[in-house]
């Protein structure tokens, strides 16, 4: 890369005497032609460079620009940070050097000045330049996003004085507003460099980076691209995105009269003779030599498919869904107005539209297949099955009338098939979250957040009635630790402090007692400094001037639930204070004082956290909830491994780290899964003796409907229909009673 841009400064030294500055319409197809034959992917010209976009200090050759893009590898990519990633990057910064210098060499031959720009630290804004040549849309990462490599690409000019550059439009400008309802990439960086929204720079270009933490997280980490990892284009590409933005912006809503009919025509069929057991299922299939059944269809059961298909090229794969739709926790966890995280579903289905998967949807292990069933039918089993419990508070009053899970009301706004019936008691005034995660983040905001700032997300309609009518208008949010120790990241609490018409307090006294931990990692100590830096914003005297209208949220340090009091609904709740003790050198815990206070409250939710479910014939880790398991090979009640079962994901760890952690694990399992192979009682089910059946017949003779993955297409693309009708990102199909309704008139 070095030697390139060495080379590259050879071009300066002399000033190169041009002998024509009109150029054959011919030549621009030729340097095309041999660009894309060394490897460049999008191409463009740019007439009179704005000067705005030449960096401080230097200046241009000339003021036209042929510009081209190489594409990154989308593998290398996704494992950034790592060392692969920066020689994936290095690689793409070589190529953008020997196409320039081809270029520059061709044009100066035919008498035309040209001077390749440095394939790094140019002296120009490559990717404004690219975008005013037409190959895409700067996004909120800074990079270019085009058709082809998505934000995989790396820029570079020709500066030259061909006066007749072909210039074309630029069609991807509407990427701009998708960013504005996107910011994957904002939220995802590690240390919070990318701006909330571009911001303009005395010479008139946006900035959408802070280049100092960028540049120092990337030196420190052998580079970075989290933002291009992140980004919807990268993950679903870019014909999807624009699928998916032309929908939203096409959409016309449904006459009423649809929306009734759809309505009765579900309630005709959950108690009509159409019951989902008289439907037919799937014919049967043959079985495979490796046959592997998934069970969940969430984030882990995704990645684990992913992980084996890429790993076993005989394995074929049935994933098992309890509930009749896919994604898990994209689907029904992540809150309605962070859309992109839901993009993530997008991938999901990439995975499954590989051919030796297979999808059966609304089949609950234990209640229409057994343990035994799925060993009879498959050589491995990976439970996948998730964290489905949330846990209590274990106080006294807990189970009175107002009492719920945040993530019941998670839950219910997205539509999930368990909370169809599920109305959250929201006619009170006072709200209590127990708890200072992202999740209780997420319920306060879509508690007190306008309409408008959920009309278009895929939020359950009826949820939305519902919570515009809500009269809670406080909502405390309680934490035993202090400022210091919150989990919630700072993007998510900016997400709840930049709602209009919220105001979020937090108390002064509570920032004076916080004791913080010491912390090693200097981009933890940077992420809590951001946090701390926050609270004291939110805890001056001019952020507690609230007007009447004004809804509040308050963060509460240093307490804990004691006893929730009222008859047979809520009507307080007592809190006892904390404070931190010194439990090791530099570490901090709370402990009980015994002082109470009484709180009155309407409403109480707790967010303390997930557990795994126990599973007929599985050994339940009572004290760590979680199948008991050694690295994901599942253990019986002795310890001893229980051959070809494994599992993944939270069932496995727990409900700790975010939706990419699912990809580690998987890769840990499926590569237990490879190395077990040889050892495992059974490995080729036509060879072993077993009685190895299709599932599919299995589920016949018990009479169980399921989803398979030819409905689910046509579903997905029903919801996002149904959602362009109504202005929506989409409207989920909720029962399996509606899926069926859909795919029977269908056909
Ligand atoms: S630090 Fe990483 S994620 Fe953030 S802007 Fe830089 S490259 Fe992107
Ligand atoms: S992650 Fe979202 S906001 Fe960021 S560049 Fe990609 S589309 Fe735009």
């Amino acid at each position: 890369m070095q030697q390139k841009m060495n080379r590259s400064k050879k071009y300066y030294k002399k000033t190169f005497k041009p002998t024509q500055d009109i150029a054959d319409p011919a030549l621009f197809d030729e340097i095309e032609a041999m660009a894309k034959e060394m490897g460049a992917v999008d191409f463009g010209y740019v007439s009179n460079i704005d000067p705005g976009l030449v960096f401080k200090g230097k200046e241009l050759p000339h003021p036209h620009a042929i510009v081209f893009s190489v594409e990154m590898e989308k593998e290398e990519m996704g494992k950034a940070p790592s060392f692969d990633t920066f020689l994936e990057v290095s690689r793409g910064y070589t190529n953008l050097g020997r196409i320039s210098q081809a270029i520059a060499d061709l044009l100066r031959s035919r008498g035309f000045a040209a001077y390749p720009g440095m394939n790094l630290g140019g002296s120009s804004d490559y990717p404004p330049i690219a975008e005013a040549a037409g190959l895409g849309a700067v996004g909120y990462h800074g990079l270019l996003i085009t058709p082809g490599g998505g934000a995989r690409l790396r820029i570079n000019t020709i500066y030259t004085n061909i006066a007749n550059l072909p210039e074309r439009e630029n069609p991807h400008l509407w990427i701009r507003d998708f960013c504005a309802s996107c910011r994957n990439c904002v939220r995802s960086c590690p240390p919070a460099a990318i701006h909330h929204d571009p911001q303009p720079k005395p010479n008139g270009a946006m900035e959408c980076i802070d280049v100092v933490p960028c540049r120092d997280y990337f030196s420190a980490n052998w580079g970075c691209a989290v933002c291009v990892k992140v980004c919807p284009f990268s993950t679903a590409g870019y014909d999807l995105v624009k699928q998916g933005f032309d929908a939203a912006q096409n959409a016309q809503p449904l006459p009423q009269q649809d929306i009734a009919a759809e309505q009765s025509d579900v309630a005709a069929l959950k108690n009509g003779p159409d019951s989902p057991a008289n439907l037919p299922t799937q014919p049967v299939a043959s079985a495979p030599a490796i046959q592997i059944a998934v069970i969940g269809a969430g984030a882990a059961g995704a990645y684990v498919t992913q992980s084996l298909l890429q790993k076993h090229t005989t394995a074929n794969i049935d994933i098992i869904e309890r509930l009749p739709f896919p994604h898990g926790l994209v689907r029904y966890g992540v809150a309605p107005d962070h859309p992109m995280v839901k993009t993530k579903s997008w991938a999901f289905d990439r995975i499954m539209d590989d051919e030796r998967v297979r999808f059966f949807g609304n089949v609950a292990l234990d209640r229409d297949i057994t343990r035994q069933d799925l060993k009879d039918h498959y050589d491995i089993i990976v439970y996948a099955n998730g964290a489905p419990g949330n846990r209590k508070l274990g106080i006294p009053g807990e189970d009175k009338a107002n009492v719920i899970a945040a993530a019941d009301l998670v839950a219910w706004y997205n539509s999930h098939p368990d909370y169809v019936d599920f109305t959250p008691p929201l006619d009170g005034r006072h709200a209590t979250l127990i708890g200072h995660g992202n999740v209780a983040l997420d319920v306060a905001r879509m508690m007190l957040a306008p309409e408008d700032h959920l009309k278009s997300t895929d939020i359950r309609s009826e949820a939305l009635k519902h919570l515009i009518q809500s009269s809670i208008t406080e909502i405390d949010m309680v934490s035993r630790r202090g400022p210091s120790q919150s989990s919630f990241t700072p993007r998510e609490l900016a997400d709840l402090i930049e709602l209009p018409g919220v105001r979020v307090l937090v108390d002064p006294k509570d920032l004076e007692r916080d004791q913080p931990d010491n912390i090693t990692d200097p981009l933890e100590a940077a992420r809590r400094q951001r946090q701390l830096d926050i609270f004291q914003d939110l805890a001056t005297a001019e952020n507690h001037a609230v007007s009447a209208s004004d809804k509040i949220v308050r963060l509460r340090f240093f307490e804990r639930p004691a006893k929730i009091d009222g008859g047979e609904k809520v009507t307080a709740i007592t809190m006892e204070a904390m404070q931190l003790k010194e439990t090791h050198p530099g570490q901090y815990s709370p402990v009980p004082t015994g002082e109470m206070r009484q709180q009155k409250t309407d409403l109480v939710m707790r967010a303390i956290g997930y557990h795994a479910v126990p599973v007929e014939g599985l050994t339940f880790d009572e004290k760590r909830q979680i199948l008991q398991n050694d690295d994901g090979r599942l253990l019986d009640k002795n310890g001893n491994p229980l051959p070809g079962e494994y599992i993944s994901g939270w069932a496995r760890r727990g409900p700790k780290g975010i939706v990419g952690t699912n990809k580690i694990d998987a890769e840990q399992i499926v590569e237990h899964i490879i190395d077990d192979l040889p050892t495992l009682p059974v490995r080729n089910g036509e060879d072993s003796g077993r009685n190895i059946t299709d599932l599919s017949a299995l589920l016949s003779s018990k009479g169980v409907s399921y989803i398979s993955k030819a409905d689910w297409t046509k579903l997905a693309k029903a919801e996002r229909h149904r959602g362009s009708m109504r202005h929506k990102y989409a409207e989920k199909f909720e029962t399996m009673e509606e899926a069926l309704t859909y795919l029977s008139k269908t056909g």
